[in-house]
Parts: C-alpha cells; structure tokens; sequence
C-alpha cells in the first residue's frame, strides 16, 4: 500500500516556512491505519519486543496498536509535570530553548527489550531523549520505528548504531 497518499501536507503550519507532516489523514482510514500498525508489528516481532515506548503525543498513537497486537505493554513518555508517580527525566533540546521528558521510573524492568516508536523522525532530539530514558530504567533498545523520517534533516546520524524503521520518507 502506498502510504504517502494518506499523508496530508500542510504549508506554513505550525509557522512559516514549514509543512507539516499532517498523519491524522492516514489514522482516519481503517485501512491504512492497520497496514501500517501491521508493518511495525511485523518489524517488532523479529526483534522480539518485550514492551513498546513512545512520546506524546502521536507516539502513542503509534506505539499503542502495536502493543495491544503483540501482546505486550505499552510505557508513555511524557513532558515534565505529566506523570503521577517517580519519574526519571531528561533534558532536550528543542529548536528555542528546552524542554523535560520523563518516564515512571518502574515502567522498564532491567533488560526489557524495548521498541521506541513515534510519527515522525525529523531532528531526532525527542527520540534521542527516549532512548536516554528508556537505557537510565536499563531497557535494550532493540528497534525504533517511525511512520515517517524527513531525511533531509538528517535526525538519523543521532540515532547511529540503533536498528531504525520508517514506513516512508520525505
Ligand atoms: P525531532 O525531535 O525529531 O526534531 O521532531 C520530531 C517530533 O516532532 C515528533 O515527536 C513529531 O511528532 C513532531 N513533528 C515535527 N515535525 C512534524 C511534522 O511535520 N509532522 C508531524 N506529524 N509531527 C512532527
């Protein structure tokens, strides 16, 4: 299936100059919804995935049907002040100034292999910072998966050394 189709581009949105990745189009049709879920539940099988973690707020979005067809459990991530119990945080960059995320502290068990999973990879720092959170609780990042990667932007170079997946590029 050619999933592109299902990804509307949006000019100048959030701000000048931009286009906006819009995936809510392709989460509107069944279908293509569940062929990509399929795709990355395929790709977690392989690495036989013990839990799947993912940002706010389209990393869930992502990361949550993949967890419900493997079976397995699903940790958000989230911005500083979000989570009710002990957290470990980590700072990260953003394009203006920073910012916190943060995960429950007993979210991962110590050798859990963990898939990473969000929309959309454009600079790699919020990813980057998962994976600092997810390796602090002593998680393995055995795969990390995006729907999309902007591949202009090169946010792949921070993710060397990982296996990473994407269903399409921009
Ligand atoms: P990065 O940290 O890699 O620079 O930015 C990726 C994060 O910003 C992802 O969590 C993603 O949701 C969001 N993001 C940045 N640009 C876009 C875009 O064009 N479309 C969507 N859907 N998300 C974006």
């Amino acid at each position: 299936m050619d999933l592109k189709q299902f990804i509307t581009i949006v000019p100048d949105w959030p701000k000048p100059g931009v286009k906006f990745k819009d995936i809510s189009t392709l989460m509107n049709n069944g279908e293509a919804y569940r062929y990509a879920t399929d795709q990355m539940v395929e790709y977690a099988r392989e690495k036989q995935i013990d839990l799947v973690v993912g940002p706010e707020a389209r990393g869930f979005i992502i990361g949550c049907p993949v967890a419900y067809s493997l079976g397995v459990g699903f940790a958000p991530v989230r911005k500083d002040g979000k989570l009710p119990r002990e957290t470990v945080k980590v700072d990260y960059g953003l394009e203006y100034g920073k910012d916190v995320l943060a995960i429950h502290k007993d979210a991962i068990r110590p050798g859990q292999r963990v898939l990473i999973t969000d929309d959309l990879l454009a600079t790699g720092g919020t990813i980057e910072a998962t994976i600092k959170l997810v390796e602090e609780l002593g998680g393995v990042v055995a795969g990390i998966a995006f729907l999309i990667e902007l591949s202009y932007l090169d946010g792949r170079d921070k993710l060397d050394g990982y296996d990473v997946m994407t269903l399409m590029s921009f």
